[in-house]
């Protein structure tokens, strides 16, 4: 493979050249169907009608426009945003590029919030073991993998971990003096599909509330219809109603394939930044919203999203119906699942892409727990075709 560059990634031996539907071609012509979704980002799969119209229609209007200017795209996609994420109690959005960079914004309001109505001192923000943030030097500080962190010190201060599920510790690390902010994904996507339960994130919400600890959901891989509602801790309660949270970030699907990522806030973080505070180049630019604005159009329905949790259900009863020997575990909620098997899953990926006849692209989620992020748009037939293939490479 070329050596051209940096050497970040374990690659699979597959060139790509386009992408139809739910299908990926190489450059070769051989086909391979995606259970990837170039993980949980091509959520309308590839050459969606919709969305491939709308990023050619905004490319011969304006691409780009700094932000000393409103844009008229830009709006639209900000306003059906906020919208989408009303029931999650958001009230405004900052547009960025990228799931660390929203996440970075986000520990920068918790950090602003804290800091304005408490003084100094009350900074820390607490996260989960298992979780992944993002890569930057700040997100990479609140992911709690020591593998990522090997190498990259100094990090940044102010970041602590607690183990997932745990209320006891929450409650501890939780303090009112010196946390400002509680960072958690509804549903733990890198390290291998693991939903926080609805009495773990029910507390959270009790004990943020309690404390004016912000609560802060990293979406950047569930949200967006993944779990088959538009934000995933949306199917959670607090005190018999839906929680609201006071900060959202999501990334990936959100424009579809187009880089974009955004920090939505609600009542008490949104009117935490000052104009000067935050900035980016490119953030939210007409391009990118645009494709978002075309996705969010598909997928903020009630129909669809239903149709992306009776996809999901589909896919988890199938499995665990196998009783297949090496299948040990299968979690999930809508179109992001997980399966633990008995072996390493890196040589599944590997026989999947190399059978012979149609391929097939799945991902990892750990060492041996394979992740499925398909498309939303993907149809029963492909379900069962993909199903069929994964049964076969188990063996047996
Ligand atoms: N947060 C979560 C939950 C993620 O899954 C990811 C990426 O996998 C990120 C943040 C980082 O997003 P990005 O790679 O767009 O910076």
């Amino acid at each position: 493979m070329s050596d051209v560059f940096m050497n970040t990634y374990g690659r699979l031996p597959v060139t790509f050249a386009r992408g139809e539907g739910s299908w990926l071609f190489d450059t070769v012509g051989k086909r391979y169907l995606d259970f990837a979704s170039g993980i949980a980002v091509n959520c309308l799969g590839h050459n969606h009608p919709a969305l491939a119209k709308a990023i050619s229609d905004q490319a011969s209007k304006c691409l780009h426009l700094c932000n000393y200017y409103m844009s008229d795209t830009s709006l639209a996609f900000a306003e059906r945003l906020v919208s989408a994420c009303t029931p999650g109690g958001m009230k405004n959005v900052f547009l960025a590029n990228s799931g660390a960079e929203a996440n970075e914004g986000a520990c920068k309001i918790a950090r602003k919030y804290s800091l304005k109505k408490y003084g100094t001192g009350r900074h820390t923000i607490v996260t989960l073991r298992g979780s992944f943030h993002g890569r930057t030097i700040t997100t990479l500080s609140a992911t709690g993998q020591d593998k990522f962190h090997k190498d990259f010190g100094p990090f940044t201060q102010g970041f602590t971990f607690i183990p997932p599920g745990d209320i006891d510790a929450l409650d501890k690390a939780l303090d009112g003096k010196t946390v400002a902010g509680f960072f958690l994904e509804t549903v733990q996507g890198e390290s291998g599909i693991r939903p926080q339960s609805p009495e773990y994130i029910e507390a959270a919400a009790r004990l943020c509330a309690e404390r004016d600890i912000l609560l802060m959901f990293d979406e950047i891989q569930c949200g967006v219809g993944r779990t088959g509602t538009f934000l995933a801790f949306e199917q959670h309660k607090f005190d018999g109603k839906p929680v609201k949270a006071d900060i959202v970030t999501l990334a990936k699907g959100l424009a579809g394939g187009v880089p974009v990522g955004a920090v939505l806030a609600g009542e008490k973080a949104a009117g935490v930044f000052a104009a000067g505070d935050h900035g980016s180049t490119f953030g939210g630019n007409p391009l990118a919203a645009a494709a978002g604005l075309a996705v969010l159009e598909t997928v903020d329905n009630p129909g669809f999203l239903a149709e992306i949790t009776r996809k999901g259900e589909k896919i988890i009863n199938a499995i665990r119906a196998w009783n297949h020997p090496s299948v040990q575990e299968v979690r999930g909620r809508g179109l992001m699942i997980g399966v633990d098997i008995d072996r390493d899953a890196w040589p599944i990926l590997e026989a999947a892409i190399a059978r012979a006849g149609d391929g097939l692209l799945i991902l990892s989620g750990g060492p041996k727990t394979l992740r499925f992020l398909p498309p939303y748009t993907i149809g029963d037939d492909e379900i069962e075709q993909g199903l069929g293939i994964v049964r076969e490479l188990l063996g047996g």
